[in-house]
């Protein structure tokens, strides 16, 4: 169902960006798949975000924000509902207070990319984000999905977030917030229907040089073990406790199956890639063969980290 007139008025009307009506969402994922959604607005500051969310919750329309869009799998039918994009007023990237004992707060907008929050953290000589090398998000994605690499994560970092929803804004500090493996549970539930502006980080005053080696080795480490220019979300299932979803994967023998242009990476058994003309279906038809195969061979069901738009 497409979205009604007045609600294609009001838009136009709030919206100071240009609204994108049947916008292909295989431009704004990583893993290129997905048909158009109805809207998709780009918005640039908080009463924005409120008119547009407060303008479908009277609808009845669904809404969804989308970050860099690399831990999204968007279906081949599209979007029935608003699509939300921050705008480049959610980029900034500032210094804020000394909290003393070499501990920095950097104030960033959601929207400001990991690579260049930890271009900049190196060149201002702040360390604690380097295992963010790589991973092509945006702070208020890493936030939502808790993102992590060689085993620290984006919570360990975290000093607050500001947030809107169509009624308030608020700030929410580290204690008010629930992590889990992959997930910050406040956006799965009492707050899914926040959209996160700003986050704030601590950092720690150290050398941009050494901040810079450690940055190369996990970046050089990345690209050994990773697949590189191909579309892909990352790691598409969660790690079951204790096991690499990776080795389960290679070991039940699925390493390099596909369905279509859905592949199983033959560099890494998690990652999914998309050689060219996949579709959302058959990315959920390999997910289901390499569950089944994965629960025959050991046992374990796999969770996917992907999110299903
Ligand atoms: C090559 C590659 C490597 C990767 N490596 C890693 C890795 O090492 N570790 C890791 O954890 N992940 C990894 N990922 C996955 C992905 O990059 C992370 O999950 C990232 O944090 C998602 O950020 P995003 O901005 O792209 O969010 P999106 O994919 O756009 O969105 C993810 C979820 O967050 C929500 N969201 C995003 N921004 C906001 C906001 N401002 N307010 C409210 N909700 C929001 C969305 O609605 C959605 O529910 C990798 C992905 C790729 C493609």
């Amino acid at each position: 169902m497409s979205l009604n007139s007045s609600l294609k008025a009001a838009l136009t009307r709030v919206v100071s960006s240009p609204v994108l009506w049947d916008a292909p969402l295989m431009a704004w994922t990583t893993f290129r798949i997905g048909g158009p959604a109805d809207a998709l607005v780009t918005l640039l500051d908080g009463k924005e975000i409120q008119e547009v969310i407060g303008l479908c919750e009277d609808e009845k329309v669904v809404w969804k924000l989308i970050g860099r869009g690399s831990n999204i799998v968007a279906p081949d039918h599209g979007f029935n509902g608003v699509i939300i994009v921050l705008g480049d007023s959610f980029k900034y990237i500032v210094r804020g207070n000394y909290l003393g004992d070499g501990a920095v707060i950097v104030r960033c907008g959601a929207a400001a990319s990991l690579a260049r929050l930890t271009d900049w953290c190196a060149e201002k000589n702040l360390a604690g984000l380097e295992f963010a090398t790589g991973i092509p998000g945006s702070i208020g994605g890493a936030v939502v999905m808790n993102a992590g690499a060689w085993g620290t994560e984006i919570s360990e970092i975290l000093y607050s977030v500001e947030l809107v929803d169509s009624q308030r804004a608020a700030t929410l500090v580290r204690k008010d917030l629930s992590f889990t493996y992959r997930c910050c549970e406040n956006f799965s539930g009492s707050h899914r229907n926040s959209v996160i502006t700003g986050v704030q980080l601590v950092l720690k005053q150290s050398k941009s040089a050494e901040i810079r080696d450690e940055m190369k080795k996990l970046r050089q480490e990345r690209l050994s073990k990773q697949p590189s220019g191909m579309p892909t979300a990352g790691s598409f299932f969660k790690n079951p406790p204790g096991v690499s979803a990776g080795q389960l994967i290679e070991a039940s023998g699925m390493k390099g199956f596909s369905v279509g242009d859905a592949k199983v990476s033959e560099k890494h058994a998690n990652f999914f890639v998309n050689r060219g003309k996949a579709t959302a279906a058959d990315l959920i038809e390999l997910m289901r063969v390499v569950q089944e195969q994965v629960k025959k061979t050991s046992g374990v069901i796999l969770e996917p980290e992907v999110q299903f738009l």
